[in-house]
């Protein structure tokens, strides 16, 4: 097996890059602190560029400071990084850039990525500069790692909807690639931030899946109407009593606008806190039959 280059710094790590040019690249950005999830991607993205082919595997691991809005949050955010460069070893990564705050925002840094329309809803609404700080982490690794592919997880839906936007956007040369959201099983979507739930916080956790499933339900069943289903969804999150809702949401999945009236397609996402700990979750619905269509024979 080749060894796995880790990388520090932004200029070692530029120059590594230009010295090898040949082959695709896919670059897997991460937060660390890797879970199942995490390893998904990067599964995915070394089976898209396979090393016989001279494909390589790069995954950063960075905290963001300019996406988190309380310096509690980042404070508090877990960091494991002897344990995830093992973990990326075994998982046969062929390069690792994990950089010092610092050396990412230097003194004086104060170019942004600010995009519009699709940063308002859902967690922009609740994190007004989160979305700032993510479209910025991204368009440096992106000039940095000058991946042919990029990876993220169904998991930060919202955050798939701003990538996509971003790469149009400002013309990067990559393809992005969504990967679907990996489970407990009790179907709580894998996260960092779970590793901070007391016991019986996590035993409410599942609360949002359960939600999620419950409107997918009723839209399957043929339930059309927005606000109901919205209704649905907060009620059954208030049955929890450790969990304090932030947002529902039954929203077009381009436009993240909440649907009126639902027609094939629809985002059901929302956001729920047990304590300090901000948990979200969404599940995608597409292909719905139309309204007026016959119900199928059992
Ligand atoms: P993070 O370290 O939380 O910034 O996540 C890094 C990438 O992993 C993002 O693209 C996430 O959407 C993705 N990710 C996090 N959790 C999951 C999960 N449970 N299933 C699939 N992808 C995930």
């Amino acid at each position: 097996m080749s060894e796995m280059k880790v990388f520090r710094k932004l200029d070692a790590l530029r120059a590594f890059r230009r010295e090898n040019r040949d082959g695709h690249w896919g670059l897997v950005p991460t937060m660390g602190f890797l879970h199942p999830g995490h390893l998904e991607l990067v599964r995915r993205a070394r089976a898209d560029h396979p090393r016989e082919d001279g494909g390589r595997v790069a995954v950063s691991l960075f905290v963001n400071p300019t996406q988190f809005g309380e310096p509690e949050d980042l404070a508090h955010y877990p960091r494991a990084l002897e344990r995830d460069l093992q973990l990326l070893e075994e998982a046969g990564v062929d390069l690792v850039f994990c950089p010092s705050d610092e050396d990412m925002y230097p003194p004086g840094f104060q170019t942004y990525v600010h995009l519009e329309h699709v940063t308002q809803p859902l967690e922009g609404a609740s994190r007004p500069t989160h979305f700032r700080g993510v479209a910025t982490v991204l368009a440096k690794l992106f000039n940095l790692v000058q991946p042919d592919r990029a990876y993220f997880g169904q998991k930060d839906a919202q955050q798939t909807v701003v990538v996509r936007r971003l790469v149009k956007d400002l013309d990067f040369d990559l393809e992005v690639v969504v990967c679907p959201t990996v489970r407990e099983a009790d179907g709580l979507a894998m996260s960092s931030r779970n590793a901070r739930l007391s016991e019986p916080q996590r035993a409410a956790a599942p609360v949002l899946f359960r939600t999620l499933q419950i409107a997918r339900q009723a839209l399957e069943e043929g339930e059309r109407d927005g606000d109901l289903l919205r209704q649905r969804m907060r009620q059954e999150i208030r049955s929890e009593p450790l969990a304090e809702l932030d947002y529902v949401s039954v929203a077009d999945p381009d436009t993240l606008l909440e649907l009126p009236v639902i027609g094939t397609s629809a985002l059901l996402s929302l956001a729920v806190s047990f304590g300090a700990v901000r948990l979200i979750d969404n599940l995608p619905i597409d292909d719905l039959k139309p309204i007026n269509s016959e119900p199928i024979a059992e």
